[in-house]
């Protein structure tokens, strides 16, 4: 029997085909798990479930207030039970325990109690102007309804599993719909941690499916089944347009959350302190496996070479280690496939750009089996190499000089990408107007990384389709009904019937 199962129509289920899988812990490269290894068959299991669960079950019909209590319940369990959630959390995707109990943990917990919230104070009804068949004839009342989608298939990528479970969830459940989750196959745990808390709170049967297995056949399987009315999905690009591809036979609604290269940029007038520090905290968090990570620095040419000698200080100063201590600031890589892209990515920035810090595995005092990377800065890049173009998710850093501001915008927006950004400087005014310019779904003046539940999030260019969190988070969740009220029942009074009938 797998040590972590399946979660179908409110029970806790291997396989169709007995098979499981085996999940590591990346800072020991030890066994961690065994997880139900889910195939086409699940899936089919799953949607069953959710489709009945939705067209016949109580959920989408339940009382505003009796849901949002479930929903919100979650939340609080999920604080409540923040010690074991983070321990799984670093066990199974690495990071460390301070980003998991003051970040995800929190942070999910906080997304859940939102939606609730959402739920209970966002009408679902909304006027609209009243229609007129020509200016002047009296207008007939129409409104609009907001209604849940229906079956929700999620997948979820390995960098945030609670986090990310958090934002496809919370709000699809709110609002009503059914779903049949995917979480990333290396990082399925905590997912499956969230469905026994939405057993436990009384979810009923079917509302909340999650199938773990490879994206290939269980992903898939979601991304095309004629029984799942919508697709949302984080991960990469490539594989979010295979998404897309698969959804389009049954024109399933999708929301797309996908890669990302953000520029941070440095005027020159800024206080170094704050922008060297802020810097690194924009690209080497959680070792830079964050989609809105600032790996590409873009630097005034003034005050390049003092930035560039505070920036390698001050990265040489973080403490790689043991990711359950809280004296660690980086913890391992989430995978042996993520520690080889990096190290593949790295050996292409040597042949490209000047490498200044890092730039190999961290070895020694229990390193040397888990999945370690040194911070790496490479400095003099240039915007076309492949270092500054494609998306590492790792711990590399990559700094290009601009003579201005118009050149800066011009390199920060010259990328498939647009999902982040960040300008450092001391002028307010002037970071707003780079920030105008950046042609991305956020930008932080003086900051990096803070998304909240109330803040939409979303891609522009080849970064995204559709938004994540705030009230348009849970929009996307919802369809919109147009309801037009005539309440004269004369039919001579209908003037739009002479459009057909002559007399
Ligand atoms: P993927 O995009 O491959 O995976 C994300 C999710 O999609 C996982 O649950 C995965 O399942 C699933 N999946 C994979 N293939 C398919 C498919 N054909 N149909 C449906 N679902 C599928 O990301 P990876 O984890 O492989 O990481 C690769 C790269 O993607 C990273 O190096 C990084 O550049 C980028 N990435 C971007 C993220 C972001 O937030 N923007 C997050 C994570 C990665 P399974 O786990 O079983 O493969």
């Amino acid at each position: 029997m797998s040590d972590y199962q399946m979660y179908i129509d409110g029970e806790f289920t291997e396989a169709e085909s007995g098979e499981s899988y085996a999940t590591y812990n990346p800072a020991t490269g030890e066994k961690l798990a065994d997880v139900a290894k889910g195939g086409r068959e699940d899936v089919d299991r799953a949607v069953a479930a959710a489709r009945r669960a939705f067209d016949t079950g109580p959920w989408p019909r339940m009382d505003v207030k009796e849901r949002s209590a479930l929903v919100r319940q979650m939340g609080e369990r999920i604080q409540a039970n923040m010690d074991t959630l983070a321990q799984l959390e670093v066990k199974d995707g690495g990071g460390t325990i301070r980003k998991a109990m003051m970040g995800d943990v929190n942070m999910c917990a906080g997304v859940f109690l939102k939606y609730a919230e959402y739920n209970e104070t966002l009408s679902d009804v909304e006027d609209l102007p009243d229609y007129s068949l020509m200016p002047g004839l009296p207008g007939v009342p129409n409104y609009l309804k907001y209604e849940p989608i229906g079956v929700c298939g999620q997948i979820t990528p390995w960098n945030f599993p609670l986090i990310m479970a958090s934002w496809k969830m919370a709000p699809a459940l709110a609002a009503g719909n059914t779903i049949v989750f995917k979480p990333a196959s290396i990082t399925s745990l905590t997912a499956l941690e969230l469905a026994r808390i939405a057993d436990e709170v009384g979810i009923p049967p079917g509302v909340v499916n999650v199938v773990t297995g490879p994206g290939g056949t269980v992903g898939e399987a979601i991304a095309s089944h004629p029984g799942v009315d919508k697709v949302a999905f984080t991960g990469s690009t490539e594989v979010g347009s295979r998404i897309m591809a698969l959804a389009a036979p049954t024109v399933k609604k999708v929301t797309l959350e996908l890669g990302g290269k953000s520029a941070a940029i440095v005027t020159e007038d800024v206080n170094l302190e704050l922008a060297a520090k802020g810097v690194l905290w924009g690209t080497f968090f959680h070792n830079g496996q964050v989609c809105e990570s600032g790996t590409r620095a873009v630097v005034n040419e003034k005050v390049y070479d003092d930035l560039m000698s505070l920036m390698q200080e001050k990265a040489a100063t973080l403490k790689i280690g043991d990711p359950l201590d809280f004296a660690t600031d980086e913890g391992p890589l989430v995978s042996q496939a993520q520690l080889d892209t990096v190290e593949r990515y790295v050996e292409i920035g040597k042949k490209e750009a000047k490498l200044v810090c890092g730039g190999e595995r961290a070895t020694g005092d229990g390193l040397d089996n888990g999945y370690f990377y040194k911070p790496t800065i490479f400095a003099d890049v240039d915007n076309g190499d492949k270092i500054a173009q494609e998306e590492i998710f790792g711990p590399v850093l990559s700094v290009i000089k601009a003579k201005d501001d118009a050149e800066a915008v011009g390199i920060a927006n010259d990328s498939m990408y647009g999902l982040a950004g960040a300008v450092w400087s001391n002028d307010i005014e002037r970071a707003k107007a780079i920030a105008e310019q950046m042609r991305t779904g956020t930008i932080w003046i003086n900051e990096h990384h803070l998304l909240g539940p109330e803040h939409p999030f979303g891609g522009y260019k080849q970064s995204g389709v559709g938004y994540e969190m705030g009230i348009d988070g849970y929009r996307a969740y919802q369809s919109k009904k147009r309801i037009h009220v005539d309440s004269n029942t004369d039919p001579n009074a209908h003037m739009t019937f002479s459009l057909l009938f002559s007399s």
